[in-house]
This record gives C-alpha cells, structure tokens and sequence, in this order.
C-alpha cells in the first residue's frame, strides 16, 4: 500500500503502518496531552497501541486461516480505521471463505474472553462510550472494544467479515455468481443504513458507509468478470493486434510507437519473438526523463510477465491479472512465441458489452463451442 512503512514480518507477512495511523497516533498524544496533561496523553498513548495490537490480531486471524487453504498472505496495513491484510485470493470453496472471514473476529471475541477469565476484566457497554475515559480501568475498555469489533465487523456488507460470511452462506445454495449479487445489494442497503446512522450520531460512519458502498459495487464486478470469463478461451478475447519493441530499441524510437498507436504498453519481444518484458505508458515517460531518449527499452521494461497458452481459459489470465498485480498477461504458442496479450481493459470492455446485451443473449463469437 502506498505511504506505509515496513515495520517487520510475523511469521512471514510484512506488517505495515499507514502514514495516517502514525499521523493519528501523533494526533491523539498531543490532544490528550493539551487537556489532560502528560499522564493522560501516555495512558491514552498505551491504550491505542494495545487495540492496535487486537486489530492486528484479528488480521492474523484471517491471515492462518488463509494460509491453511495455500493462500498466500504477503502484507497486513494498518489504518486508523483498522487493518487490511491482503490475500492472493479469495478461496471459492464457499466453506473455506467462511471460515477466513469468521477467524478475525473469533480472535476479538478471544481476547475480551481472555481477558475477563484470567486478568478478571469486567464488561459493561457503558464503557463503550467512554472508552477514552482514563477513570474505567484499561483492561475493561479494552474487553469491551475487542467485543465491539467482533460485532462491528459482522455487519453484513463487503468488505466487512460479515459480507463475506453472508457470500459463503448463500453461495452453498445458490452458487457464487447469485451469492455474491444478493451479499452486495443486501451490503448496499446496509451501507445506506449505516450511512443514514452516521448522518444523526457519528459522521465516521458516513465515510464507512461510502467505503462500503464501493467495495459492494466491485466485488460484484470482479466475481461477475471471473464466472464471465470461466466459459471464454482465452484466443477469442486476447489482444493480437499490437506493436512490439525490441530490447535493443531506444527509449525514443518507443516514443514515437506510443504516438503511433493507442497502446499504452508495449510488449518487447527477442529476435524469435519471445517476450521478454513489457514497457508500460509510465516506464516509458520515466526512464525518456531520466535515462534520456538514447537509453535501450531494456532498461526501462518491467520483465517477468506472467505468460500463459493459447489454449487455456480466459478466467486463467484473470486470476493472474490479479495475484500478480501484473500490467498484462501474456498469452503464448507452444514454442514461447508471442501471440496475444490480456489486459484489465480487456476484461472491462467485456464487462460492458456484457451489461450491454438483452438478457438471456449470448456473447458474439465465445458461445460458440470452441475446440479448446
Ligand atoms: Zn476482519
């Protein structure tokens, strides 16, 4: 994520604070600092820290559980708004996304059980509103807030674990394609509910609600794009038509392709055709400021692009689009030669002409049944 520093690895997932966390943290010292003096602003110092260690726990929680289904989890992030920790993918077995999502909040509910059995906390959710209040004892409020984030992230709308959840129940009856459609408009309304809460009590929750509004939007799309592209070969939607540089090829002869084509990358191909990288639009403008317009194409290209055969589903190049956060995918013959190229603006095109046919029709020529 953008604007976040490295701050180690648990057990081999980089965890990360967000500029803005730090900025909170600062934020909240100086103010409790000002109308409390220095005791106060430590305490409430201490007290966010160790929530941030629940929320990070939570993340943790998500993060084993998708590990135990060979997901791969490379970061966690925390924001003063809570943690992200980023999966390679989402599982399809709906019983294993289920689990995931329930993992993070299990661990709340853990913690605030632990820390009423063994350091004898008790729980009152009248401390829910006075969990800045240094008079309430430090383990109570922080009991109460675990179980206020179990529940909250509960809520059933995406990205929330509760969304999740709701996918997985459905999708065990009604497929994930009819699952993920109802979870989003349900997690929609939600949105605008909790919009409408945020508007009378608390305007955080408005900004919640627009986060969550969104985040319905696009999961809907990208699991409307994967089951669209599980029926396509990949040979009826790549690019073929495309201009190609040569790694030797100066960064000003690339120039002059950008203008003469509308691509905004280029793939770079040896003598017999091989991809061995690809320039994009911003490499390009990059390395014409740095390196000058007589530098070589191979010292401003992106190499290990994924590569994939011609014979293979269009929902493959999709999935790696994503795992990889690759620029393109490349779609080659038998013997490594390129011959085509999936972008994310292949996809979205697809996605359009889709919303744009009558109900029921059949895309163009990916109906017919090809010999793949
Ligand atoms: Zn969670």
């Amino acid at each position: 994520m953008l604007w976040s520093i490295n701050v180690g690895r648990i057990a081999g997932t980089e965890v990360r604070l967000h500029i803005t966390f730090l900025l909170f943290l600062a934020w909240i010292f100086v103010a409790s600092y000002i109308s409390g003096g220095p005791a106060e602003a430590w305490s409430g110092l201490v007290f966010l820290v160790l929530l941030f260690l629940c929320v990070l726990a939570h993340e943790f929680g998500h993060i084993f559980t998708a590990r135990a289904f060979g997901v791969a989890t490379p970061d966690v992030t925390l924001l003063p708004i809570g943690g992200v920790a980023r999966l390679e993918r989402i599982p399809e077995v709906p019983r294993e996304e289920f689990l995931i999502a329930i993992a993070g909040p299990l661990v709340n509910v853990a913690i605030a059980l632990l820390l009423v059995v063994v350091v004898g906390a008790s729980v009152d959710p009248r401390h829910l509103s006075a969990v800045e209040n240094a008079q309430v004892s430090m383990i109570d409020r922080l009991a109460v807030v675990n179980l206020f984030i179990a529940a909250f992230n509960m809520i059933p709308a995406f990205p929330m674990d509760g969304g999740r959840i709701l996918r997985a129940a459905l999708a065990a009856r009604l497929g994930m394609g009819r699952a993920t459609e109802l979870a989003a408009s349900i997690g929609q309304w939600t949105a605008f509910a909790l919009g409408f809460i945020g508007l009378l009590f608390n305007p955080l929750l408005i900004f919640i609600a627009i986060f969550v509004y969104l985040a319905a939007g696009s999961e809907a799309q990208v699991v409307a794009l994967r089951l669209m592209s599980r029926d396509v070969p990949v040979r009826d939607a790549m690019i073929t038509q495309f201009a190609t540089l040569a790694p030797t090829a100066q960064i000003d002869e690339a120039v002059d392709t950008l203008f003469r084509t509308s691509q905004g990358e280029f793939p770079v191909v040896d003598a017999d055709g091989k991809l061995i990288g690809l320039l994009g639009k911003g490499e390009l403008i990059r390395a014409l400021k740095q390196l000058g317009p007589d530098a070589r194409v191979a010292e401003a290209m992106t190499v290990d692009i994924p590569a994939i055969g011609q014979r293979t589903r269009l929902e493959d190049a999709f999935k790696l689009l994503q795992e990889k956060s690759a620029p393109a995918v490349a779609v080659v013959d038998p013997f490594g030669k390129l011959v085509g190229l999936v972008t994310p603006e292949t996809l979205g095109e697809m996605l359009m002409v889709r919303d744009a046919m009558p109900r029921g029709a059949r895309m163009g020529p990916w109906s017919r049944a090809a010999g793949a």
